[in-house]
């Protein structure tokens, strides 16, 4: 194979702005950071799904997580949202180790996660959705909390249009935007998504696969990208780790990635 080895991505702990380490919520906004995992086991019972991944991905970069059915891509963003816990191993954000941290502290510390399958409350309204984001923020003015779901709005137009209406009366792109907002009203440095184009047409698909680069290129967000598409993953991303049987066979350059015949051939599907 003529991919890269484990590990090539770009050198961790380097933040754009230098601000390295924070671990309060209110203090990380704004700021890039790197994320590394470092040699992760990760599982469920007997079952280890992740077994020594090692994953960097660099201050403001977009990394593709790309592999088969059950090649452990969920298990990954899982434990290091803290959703399961690390066995053995580091997550670095920046040069700060949550590894062993709950969930809730994760959040706080900068890493927000999108679970696969639009995970909207539809019974509750579309802003009612949103303030759930914002959760984990410690007290403060209430003005800043409106003034934060008015950034969100200004971007996500649908949604302003629609925040006093159920979430059940969004379209499947609209979800998948109220899921995106509602994870960067924690503010956060690292953005894990999972599947975010499942069961978008391919215009949709087209419109997430951009706001994602956008929020990588405006925010300086370090992104975390685990698809299925493996193509369209790699047309986006700056780097790609491709995951087979909970371990790590391939990461490079996502442009390198999409060129392996081989390794389309054998993991990617296209
Ligand atoms: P998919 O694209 O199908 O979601 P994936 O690459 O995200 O696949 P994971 O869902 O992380 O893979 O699964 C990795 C391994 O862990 C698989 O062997 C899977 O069967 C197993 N697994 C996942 N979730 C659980 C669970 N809740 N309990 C037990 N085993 C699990």
């Amino acid at each position: 194979m003529s991919s890269g080895t484990n590990g090539s991505g770009p050198a961790v702990g380097s933040d754009r702005d230098g601000a390295a380490g924070g671990s309060d919520r209110d203090g990380a906004a704004g700021r890039s950071a790197s994320l590394a995992v470092d040699g992760l086991v990760a599982g469920y019972g007997e079952v280890i799904a992740l077994d020594g991944v090692t994953v960097m991905a660099g201050a403001g970069s977009i990394t593709a997580v790309l592999g088969a059915n059950g090649a452990g891509k969920t298990t990954l963003l899982r434990a290091v949202s803290g959703m399961i816990k690390a066995r053995r191993g580091r997550i670095l954000l920046a040069d700060h180790d949550v590894a062993g941290r709950s969930p809730e502290q994760i959040v706080r510390a900068g890493i927000a996660h999108v679970p696969e399958g639009q995970g909207v409350i539809p019974e509750l309204t579309v802003e009612e959705n949103l303030r759930i984001g914002m959760m984990s923020w410690r007290r403060g003015p209430r003005a800043g909390r409106v003034a934060a779901l008015e950034e969100e709005y200004a971007r996500f137009k649908p949604l302003a249009d629609r925040r006093r209406k159920p979430a059940s009366t969004l379209s499947g792109g609209e979800r998948q935007m109220l899921v995106i907002a509602r994870a960067l009203l924690a503010r956060p440095r690292v953005l894990l998504l999972d599947e975010p184009s499942l069961g978008l047409a391919p215009r949709v698909m087209a419109q997430v696969m951009d706001l994602i680069v956008q929020l990588s290129r405006e925010r300086g967000l370090t992104i975390l990208l685990v698809e299925q598409n493996a193509r369209s993953a790699l047309a986006i991303a700056d780097h790609g780790v491709v995951l087979n049987l909970g371990r790590v066979v391939a990461s490079a350059d996502a442009a390198i990635l999409a060129t392996d015949v081989a390794l389309r051939h054998h993991y990617l599907g296209f």
